[in-house]
């Protein structure tokens, strides 16, 4: 279905990102992923799927490294069709302990970095389809775009932040064959996830599992992780066809979090 389209997919090295790539390959995109750790493993992987596959390691706080992947991008294939603005780090404490240095870091990351990605992305896409436009831009919020919760300030106002820009961009495109979307997961098992059942179970002196059960218990009605490969497949739904007039919603995977 994605033959002959490619995606960027920041932060794909790992968790999210890399199960969303996986899925645009699996549909025949070929795939820029970003991203810090291993990154051969994560290129053989969607190689082997046959689909084209390129690597670069902008660090995602950074305008002139975006700037630089964005063109490097259009160098390796053409033009960017499908954006998928996914890296993101969490830091917990509480507003009058958060240290500045994070709180910048976390809104860069997860907010600003989509910004730039999306504003260097449109002008190709405009062009596409001779001049009608033809795009994908997906944001990786979360369902604390939605909702709240303690000790997260600075990830959850990037997340609401980056629910209204993905808005503004879908109004901004509206006449065009570019939508924008934003997926908003409850608990998904990633390291980043991994990091906080670590960290209660440390806390509360319990085992991983307790930890997991008392994470899900929290929050999760389903007391079921979302897994990237659900996401995945979301995301291909918002690139196929029928996913032509969906434009600027925030579409939770939740287990049914934000439904309380
Ligand atoms: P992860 O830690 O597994 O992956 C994060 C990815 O971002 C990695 O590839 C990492 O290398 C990359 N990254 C981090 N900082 C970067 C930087 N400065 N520049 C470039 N790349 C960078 O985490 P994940 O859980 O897969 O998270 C992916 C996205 O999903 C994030 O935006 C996160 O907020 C969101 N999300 C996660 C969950 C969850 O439960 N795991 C829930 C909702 C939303």
């Amino acid at each position: 279905m994605l033959k002959g389209k490619t995606a960027l997919v920041t932060g794909s090295t790992s968790g999210i990102g890399l199960g969303i790539a996986r899925a645009l390959a699996q549909q025949g995109a070929d795939i820029v992923l970003n991203g810090f750790g291993d990154t051969d493993g994560p290129q053989a992987e969607i190689a082997a799927l046959g689909v084209k596959v390129a690597y670069h390691g902008a660090d995602m706080s950074q305008p002139a490294e975006i700037e630089a992947m964005m063109k490097f991008a259009a160098m390796q294939f053409g033009r960017v069709d499908i954006l998928v603005n996914n890296a993101g780090i969490q830091h917990v404490a509480k507003i009058e302990n958060f240290s500045v240095e994070r709180w910048d870091a976390v809104i860069a990351i997860n907010l600003s970095s989509a910004f730039h990605a999306t504003r260097l992305a449109l002008p190709a896409m405009q062009a596409a389809d001779g001049g009608k436009g033809w795009g994908r831009i997906l944001n990786v919020a979360s369902v604390h775009g939605l909702v709240g919760s303690a000790e997260k300030s600075a990830y959850v106002a990037a997340k609401h932040g980056i629910v209204g820009l993905t808005k503004v961009t879908a109004l901004e495109n509206a006449i065009t064959g570019i939508t924008c979307n934003a997926i908003c997961p409850g608990w998904v098992l990633t390291p980043l996830v991994q990091k906080q059942v670590d960290a209660k179970a440390a806390a509360g002196n319990i085992s991983n599992e307790e930890a997991t059960r008392q994470l899900l218990g929290e929050k999760e009605p389903s007391m079921q992780f979302t897994t990237p490969e659900e996401l995945g497949a979301l995301a291909v739904f918002f690139c196929s066809p029928a996913g032509n007039n969906v434009r600027g919603v925030a579409w939770n995977m939740d287990g049914g979090w934000a439904a309380q």
